[in-house]
């Protein structure tokens, strides 16, 4: 018989996974009545509202007019709502993402009462390094949790600490979320039940009183819960109802010394389902488009214009964070599900892709329509290579970039664009009908600059920008009306444009700031770099030197000489398993040479040099019907790399893709590391990890050590740059990087790697991305003295965001406007996670990725900085004059405010 109990009353509810969001929702408005008829009926009864705000939403939203009973549940301590938006997948979004889903969370609960201040995490797949700074710098004292937990901890709590020495006290569910339910099976039985099962685990216990975790997925705790429990108490047991929240502040009395550092992704306890990390390759690549391009749009509108689009921002974030959901990004829901997330994330990308393209339009506005702003978002000064279309320079003469400050840079001519865009013949009684493709003075996307209309012919010539003076639409109509009346029979009529070429200009841009060039022939302008060359098989920077070997593996040598050799050997393996978890079939045959290799030179600098390597592949159709062999018929796959050199980059781009038309496989690109290589490191939200070559185990789940990085994994003498989310593995002395994950179920029942079904059978054909194009994009950094030495964290940043680039608008020729800083950030190993506009000036969140912490100095047009948490309360305030130095600690999160 327990000392006593609490019973914590709730469901779990996955707001999308084997059904879509609508159809649980429906069950959810239904399951929400319940517990608001439960809860009214009976003072005693609590309730924890899964810890997600998003389904208290999701039921108002139906029922707008129960909002202020579910106020006056929350106000009387029966109802324990938020903190967070949604119960996210920690590491398959950003740092950002998750400080925004428990930003809008706590604000969304404040509104209806205030947050339950607990970081209850109950179901995702383990847990980010940084989580126990981001409850502690929100003010939250307590997380609860289940997967991911290390053997090691032998009660039910520890305190868990972030590499920054922020510390939560958890509280682990190490039964999972729902283990009252078992007590509760057999409503006369409960006092019984209580006793076995508190014996059962009373070594974890001590003299705390048993949590009982009393509900599950989708479904409401029945209303006779509490009468149940009332009958029990006193009589066989001490036992309450109380929230979560009011379990961790009066029930818990035991002071808690076991500390666990870091991320939680121990397999000992429960599944942590790794397989999800590369199921459904599209949603983390949506996942990773939409929080970047919001990024940009916060950063242009807070600094280059002067719009409000919050109401556009909060929109767009909303979706991003619905859709870092643990069943929704993940992809473990059903085709359906996944169809909508990844429809969702589309659309978050373009209400934000509005609100940045509005910020640079509005400078775009005072350039004049020759020449080219350039923005970037990145608060430190970078030189980046544009490519603009320009008219073609006439044979012989020589284009140069020219800049406000009136100097010059080389410019690469790369393609020439088709300029006959129609060549017609038609009788002269249907001249007229080529007229209604004129628009004013628009035909095919470009302006008239000018015809010619003889006898029999009519041309029209295209230009970007005419320079012939006025066109008028009504004066062609009667001149066209009159020649084909006069000149019956066949005319001829063409359409030229103007000559184009794809032009690359490197362009020095300044912190978060603007610059603008226009491109012109010249006399040439003076290098200043070591220029990008390339031969058939060769390309080097200075910086970088690749080789294409004749299997269509690399040979990369960085500049102190180190090689890397057989770099992107393909490696395709059966799949056997399901989105949650990868297995091999029984009898895997790896398909890793291929059949023929074609090399071609593309360009050849002096600012970009690129080769297409096309390796072809015979890769199985799919498993064999008995589903331990690979099936005898292959597909020819031809897989196309193209690598790209940059002058001045001290990495190679590299972008892959081919036309998947095999099932059930694992594609992944091998690189080849030192021998002896023991460790990698990734990185991801707000930290670097760095994690051995095995995996804890121990519960039903084999141990997989394939894991997740962010924006880069390094291993021995090399750091590959990524564009989202990706899994790895260090596979004896070689890192793996998997390209492409192909199954075709939810959950298998029988899997050679785990024990219980993580779900029902479902099929989920579409995670076979069958008829897709595959694409992935990354770079090698070689870097024999590990990522930090290789800066790493910056160049990362480089390669994942872009500059913006839009041509100019204003209707007048003259100079172009001078180089603009926005707001600078430097510092070691700083990463800028976030700029935006607030209320009262501008927040930028700071991340110091260092061991030993580093300083920040952040530099812009302010008079005062106020210190705030993740949450955004002020904590302390400071006159500067426009420059600030900051102290950061090792892993420190800060955010300020400047104005
Ligand atoms: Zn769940």
């Amino acid at each position: 018989m327990p000392n006593s109990a609490v019973f914590v009353p709730h469901f779990h509810w996955d707001r999308e996974w084997y059904e879509p969001f609508q159809v649980f929702r429906h069950r959810l408005v239904t399951a929400f009545e319940t517990v608001l008829e439960t809860a009214e009926a009976n003072p005693d009864f609590r309730f924890t509202a899964d810890g997600q705000l998003a389904v208290i939403e999701d039921y108002l939203q139906m029922r707008p007019e129960h909002r202020d009973r579910v106020a006056a549940l929350v106000a009387s301590g029966q109802l324990a709502i938020g903190p967070w938006l949604i119960l996210l997948d920690e590491f398959l979004c950003s740092g950002e993402t998750i400080v925004r889903n428990l930003r809008m969370g706590w604000a969304a609960a404040a509104k209806l009462g205030g947050a339950m201040p607990v970081g209850y995490l109950p179901d995702m797949f383990g847990h980010v390094a940084q989580m126990p700074q981001i409850l502690a710098r929100a003010g939250i004292e307590h997380a609860a949790l289940w997967r991911g937990v290390p053997g090691f901890v032998d009660g039910h709590a520890f305190r868990w600490r972030a590499p920054d020495g922020s510390e939560v006290r958890t509280e682990f569910l190490f039964d999972g979320y729902g283990n009252g339910l078992d007590v509760l099976l057999v409503p006369e039985e409960i006092g019984r039940a209580l006793g076995d099962y508190a014996e059962l685990t009373t070594r974890r216990w001590g003299g705390d009183p048993v949590l009982a975790m009393a509900g599950t997925d989708h479904t409401a705790p029945d209303p006779r819960l509490a009468s149940w429990l009332r009958r029990v108490s006193g009589d066989e047991a001490a036992i309450t109802i109380a929230t979560l929240d009011a379990y961790v502040r009066e029930h818990v009395r035991d002071k808690v010394s076991l500390v666990v550092t870091g991320e939680l992704r121990s397999h000992v306890r429960g599944n942590i389902l790794p397989g999800v990390l590369s199921a459904r390759l599209r949603l983390k690549q949506r996942m990773a488009v939409a929080e970047r391009t919001i990024d940009h749009a916060e950063r242009m509108n807070a600094l280059w214009s002067g719009r409000d689009e919050s109401r556009f921002l909060e929109l767009a974030w909303h979706k991003i964070i619905e859709s870092s959901a643990h069943d929704s990004v993940v992809g473990s829901g059903t085709d359906e599900t996944a169809d909508q997330v990844e429809a969702r994330l589309a659309e978050a990308t373009h209400t934000a892709r509005a609100v940045r393209d509005a910020a640079i339009a509005e400078r775009a506005a005072l350039i004049p329509s020759d020449g080219y702003l350039v923005a970037n978002p990145l608060p430190f000064p970078r030189r980046a290579l544009v490519e603009v279309d320009v008219v073609a320079p006439p044979e012989g003469t020589v284009l140069v970039a020219t800049a406000a400050d009136g100097s010059t840079r080389p410019v690469q001519l790369t393609s020439l664009a088709p300029t006959v865009l129609s060549d017609e013949r038609m009788d002269a009684s249907h001249l007229e009908r080529v007229l209604r493709r004129i628009h004013r003075r628009e035909l095919f996307g470009r302006l008239i600059d000018r015809y010619e209309l003889t006898p029999g012919s009519l041309v029209f010539h295209l230009a970007d920008v005419p320079t012939s003076g006025p066109f008028d639409l009504l004066v062609l109509r009667r001149e066209v009306a009159a020649a084909a009346a006069a000149r019956p029979g066949e005319w001829a009529v063409r359409t030229l444009a103007q000559a184009r070429a794809t032009a690359l200009v490197p362009v020095p841009v300044p912190a978060c700031g603007l610059a603008s060039f226009r491109v012109e022939p010249g006399d040439g302008a003076a290098t200043t770099f070591t220029p990008a060359t390339a031969t058939a098989r060769t390309m080097s920077n200075g910086l970088v030197d690749v080789a294409v070997n004749a299997d269509g593996t690399l040979d990369v040598t960085s500049v102190d000489g180190s090689v890397l050799r057989g770099v992107g050997r393909l490696v395709d393996g059966g799949d056997r398993g399901d989105i949650y978890n990868y297995a091999p079939p029984a009898n895997d045959v790896p398909v890793s040479e291929p059949t023929d290799v074609a090399v071609e030179l593309l360009e050849n600098g002096p600012l970009r040099s690129r080769i297409r390597v096309t390796r072809g592949y015979r890769w199985p159709t799919a498993l064999s019907s008995d589903r331990d062999l690979r099936a005898s018929e292959t597909v020819s796959t031809p897989v196309e790399t193209l690598l790209e050199v940059r002058a001045g980059e001290p990495f190679l781009r590299v972008a892959m893709s081919f036309l998947n038309r095999s099932a059930d496989h694992r594609l992944r690109w091998h690189l080849p590391l030192a021998d002896g290589v023991t460790k990698s490191a990734a990185a991801g939200q707000f930290a670097v990890v760095e994690r051995g070559l095995t995996a804890e185990g121990g519960w039903g789940e084999y141990p997989i050590p394939t894991f997740p990085a962010g924006s880069f994994v390094s291993s021995g003498a090399v750091t590959v740059l990524l564009e989202h989310a990706t899994e790895y593995e260090v596979v004896g002395d070689e890192l793996a990087i998997t390209l492409l994950r192909a199954i075709g179920a939810i959950s298998v029942n029988i899997h050679p790697y785990r024990d219980e079904p993580a779900a029902a059978e479902i099929p989920a054909p579409g995670a076979q991305d069958l008829g897709m194009r595959v694409e992935n994009r990354f770079a090698i950094l070689p870097s024999s003295a590990g990522w930090r030495d290789a800066n790493a964290v910056a160049l990362a940043e480089v390669f994942r965001n872009d500059v913006l680039v839009a041509r100019g608008s204003a209707r007048y020729a003259g100079g172009l406007p001078p180089d603009a800083t926005g707001i600078e950030v430097g510092g070691a190993d700083i990463f800028v996670s976030s700029i935006r506009r607030v209320a009262n000036g501008v927040e930028v969140r700071l991340v110091a990725m260092s061991d030993t912490g580093s300083t920040a100095r952040i530099t812009g047009a302010f008079t005062e900085v106020t210190t705030v948490d993740l949450l955004g309360r002020p904590l302390a305030t400071t006159s500067v004059t426009n420059r600030l130095d900051l102290a950061l600690g090792p892993w420190e999160i800060r955010t300020v405010v400047v104005q």
